[in-house]
């Protein structure tokens, strides 16, 4: 088939979600019957709470089943802002939000709007692995900024400068990250937020891990530390991760009214509103005491640090402590396999799913995800103790 004269080449450089399709390569073969231990999942593992499921089913009873403004539902865009307010001390009117299909359309919706042709958009490497594709997308020039372990994967001040040209025009960052649980303390953003300032670059916030943050440490948004850097500011969040409500589909956004603005206009004439039941969830969710999340977290702490005292008696294998999400990123150069053949002799040898560092633009390490069970993880933890004594 010649599909290279059909495609645009917009779309011709673009690959596949290697995240998105491991996972369900396990969820496949754990169908089929296979013992599959996986730790590829981005997704928490916990059942969405009953009281948003209520949320939805009462929504669909009485009909609230037809367009809504395209921004969002105002009940929940005023929770949005209420939300912003309370955790992130930011003040984000209702007409500076708008309400998208998942944080990742929130993100394409921003380039969207920002980027032309050629224009440069600084990643932070390793990466979410739908940043730079989502730059290419919009045909603008993911431009890497490589950063390393011992700085606990985090840029510095001196590494973000050299990579600022004259077509540099927004910088990623997410924290906690993915899928390193890096995250970022409040010095450490004020120092880059006077860089963008001084530079006019805009910074894409990408804070949808917020809630799943370990040790008691402070999460710090970039737009809260002043009225500068608040105008360069796009801050990205939503209720996957929090709520355990990925397949909902409910990311958000705020940010300057210009740009919030011509984002809604992009959402007029592309998909319209987010499922108007899953807004109601959302209402729902956003509604709830702050247990739910605190709960999931504890949890996923206990398994962070079970993993952690399993990993530090391996052989070839060493990591860079999370503070947050529910990824750990190991490095397996010592086995001198490339992250790869790495990842496929696990699922082919041992029936482990883990994802690929080069899907992150690391290609010595891999990330395990701790979205499962703790009984899973212990038994997934012998395997790979095993296994890396034989290699
Ligand atoms: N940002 C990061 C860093 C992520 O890991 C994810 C997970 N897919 C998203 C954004 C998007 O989440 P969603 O579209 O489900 O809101
Ligand atoms: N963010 C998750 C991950 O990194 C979900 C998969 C995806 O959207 O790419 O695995």
């Amino acid at each position: 088939m010649k599909i290279d004269t059909r495609l645009s080449e917009r779309l011709k450089k673009i690959n596949p979600s290697l995240t998105l399709a491991i996972t369900a390569k396990a969820k496949k073969l754990k169908i089929e019957g296979k013992d599959v231990i996986s730790f590829a999942a981005g997704e928490p593992d916990f059942d969405t709470p009953n009281l948003i499921k209520d949320a939805a089913v009462e929504a669909i009873q009485s009909g609230f089943t037809k367009y809504t403004p395209t921004t969002g539902i105002p009940e929940l865009k005023k929770l949005i802002s209420e939300k912003f307010k309370k955790d992130n001390s930011l003040d984000y009117d209702v007409k500076q939000i708008v309400v998208s299909c998942g944080a990742k359309h929130s993100i394409f919706n921003t380039l969207f709007v920002l980027i032309d042709k050629g224009d440069e958009v600084l990643i932070p490497s390793p990466y979410w692995v739908s940043y730079p594709e989502m730059v290419n997308l919009c045909e603008g020039i993911p431009r890497f900024i490589k950063t390393l372990s011992a700085n606990n994967f985090k840029i510095r001040p001196e590494d973000l400068l050299k990579h600022i040209s004259l077509k540099t025009k927004a910088l990623f960052l997410n924290s906690p990250a993915n899928p390193t649980g890096c995250v970022y303390n409040e010095n450490e953003l004020r120092q880059i937020a006077k860089i963008c300032v001084n530079k006019k670059i805009f910074v894409i916030s990408d804070e949808i891990y917020e809630k799943i943050i370990f040790d008691e440490i402070r999460i710090v948004s970039i737009a809260s530390l002043g009225k500068d850097i608040y105008d360069l500011t796009i801050t990205v969040n939503g209720l996957s991760k929090s709520y355990a409500m990925t397949g909902w589909r409910i990311g958000y956004l705020g940010g300057p009214q210009d740009i919030v603005e011509a984002i809604s206009n992009l959402q007029d004439h592309s998909t319209s509103n987010p499922t108007s039941i899953a807004q109601k969830a959302a209402v729902a969710a956003l509604s709830m005491p702050d247990t739910f999340s605190k709960e999931m977290t504890i949890e996923f702490q206990k398994r962070r640090d079970y993993i952690v005292e399993r990993l530090k008696k391996m052989k070839k294998i060493s990591y860079v402590l999370p503070r947050g999400a529910f990824y750990i990123f190991c490095d397996v150069s010592a086995t001198k396999l490339d992250s790869m053949t790495f990842s496929n002799r696990l699922l082919d040898e041992l029936l482990i799913a883990v994802i690929p560092g080069m899907a992150f633009g690391n290609d010595d390490y891999i990330r395990i995800s701790f979205a499962t069970s703790l009984k899973e993880i212990e038994r997934g933890m012998d395997r790979l103790e095993e296994w890396l004594n034989k290699i």
